[in-house]
């Protein structure tokens, strides 16, 4: 199969959907690779890189749109980009089209077919195209979270790990999914005295096994959650409802109780966030202050970390990009029903169910 891999155009998009590993392995099984001139520039993989993967390079999005016959991407397809996908043409990236009509539109008037990253799913009913997103952005919140605390920040002042004499900060993980394994792990690496909040009690059974004593559990009983909130210096929000906005699990009301500088991350802030005081922010202007509450609501923070988010990525879509290149994609879906789960487009329809359910789209 020849595959096309263009430059992410979406303003501050730094990944790229093949990294030069990838491309090595997809052309030893014989593909053709073709990518787009600088399209790894921004995250340290050169053109060089790609032709010794064994790629071609192409200066023009438009001959790669024109020739290849599977595009990888990352983003969804800007406008410009969905007018060159054709029919026949696969196209495999993360979509997101529940809530973009538009783009659907496009997309079915391309005649392309279009797997979803984030709506292929595993044995366990996961999602395993979305996860290593979950897990980058679960650390990078006590990172992001640590630095919102320092005085020049807005912040209270406090060191998560304290120092000999004096005790660690305390972090509170609402919700322990993959978002809040991932921060509370960081955070006990950091030294930080770690609560995890969730609803599950299987959830905080399996943690509790993973981590042992060092990390504390709790039921998230509002009960619970008004006293905990009162005491941390940093709160993770990191709840997930399958399909549904985030429920508000931390009121403005809450805000007064805490120390002056304390700081909300609201990693959820994609499903609407989960404090009542949160809006989306940007890396440009990351944190705002509400009743001096540090917020911190970057809707893509993985964008941030955007080398490792791209390898992170390609562990997870390599074997599915190998099955759809190396079998043909019709072969590729018929034979694995959780690649097949990711078909959002396919001649000129949506064939998701839910997708087309939230698009109002006959299915
Ligand atoms: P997940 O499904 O693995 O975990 C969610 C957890 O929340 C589950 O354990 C669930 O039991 C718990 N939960 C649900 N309702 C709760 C409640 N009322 N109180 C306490 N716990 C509750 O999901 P995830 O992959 O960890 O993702 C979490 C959120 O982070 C999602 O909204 C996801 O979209 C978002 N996310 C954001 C970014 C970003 O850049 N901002 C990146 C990745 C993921």
């Amino acid at each position: 199969t020849h595959i096309g891999v263009p430059k992410e155009i979406k303003n501050h998009e730094y990944r790229v959907g093949l990294t030069p590993a990838s491309v090595r392995e997809l052309t030893a099984d014989g593909n053709r690779v073709t990518v787009q001139s600088g399209a790894g520039a921004g995250i340290g993989f050169s053109d060089e890189d790609y032709r010794a993967a064994g790629a071609d390079l192409s200066d023009s999005a438009a001959d790669i749109f024109a020739t290849a016959e599977m595009i990888v991407k990352v983003k969804e397809p800007q406008p410009a980009e969905c007018r060159m996908l054709r029919p026949g043409q696969l196209l495999f990236t993360y979509l997101h089209l529940a809530p973009d009509p538009e783009q659907t539109r496009l997309l079915m008037d391309s005649g392309c077919t279009a797997v979803a990253y984030e709506t292929v799913t595993d044995a366990r009913g996961r999602l395993p195209l979305l996860a290593p997103m979950s897990e980058i952005a679960g650390r990078m919140s006590i990172q992001v979270g640590a630095v919102a605390l320092q005085k020049s920040n807005g912040g209270s002042g406090v060191l998560l790990g304290g120092v000999p004499g004096v005790l660690p900060g305390k972090v509170l993980v609402i919700g322990g999914g993959v978002v809040g394994t991932n921060a509370a792990r960081m955070a006990m690496g950091l030294g930080a005295d770690v609560v995890v909040a969730d609803r599950s009690v299987d959830r905080l059974a399996q943690l509790d096994d993973l981590f042992g004593p060092r990390l504390k559990t709790v039921y998230a009983s509002a009960d619970a959650l008004d006293r905990l909130v009162a005491e941390a210096d940093l709160v993770v929000g990191a709840v997930l409802v399958a399909g549904a906005a985030a429920p508000k699990l931390v009121r403005r009301a809450q805000l007064p109780a805490m120390r002056r500088g304390s700081v909300l991350v609201d990693v959820a802030i994609d499903q609407g966030g989960c404090f009542e005081t949160s809006h989306a922010t940007t890396h440009s202007d990351p944190t705002y202050i509400v009743d001096g509450i540090v917020h911190y609501c970057v809707a893509n923070m993985p964008g941030a970390v955007a080398r490792t988010s791209t390898e992170a990525l390609n562990h997870a879509t390599l074997p599915f990009a190998r099955a759809l290149a190396g079998k043909g994609w019709r072969r590729a879906l018929a034979e694995d029903p959780h690649l097949l789960a990711g078909l959002n487009i396919h001649d000129g329809r949506v064939t998701h169910a839910a997708v087309a359910e939230a698009l109002g789209h006959p299915f």
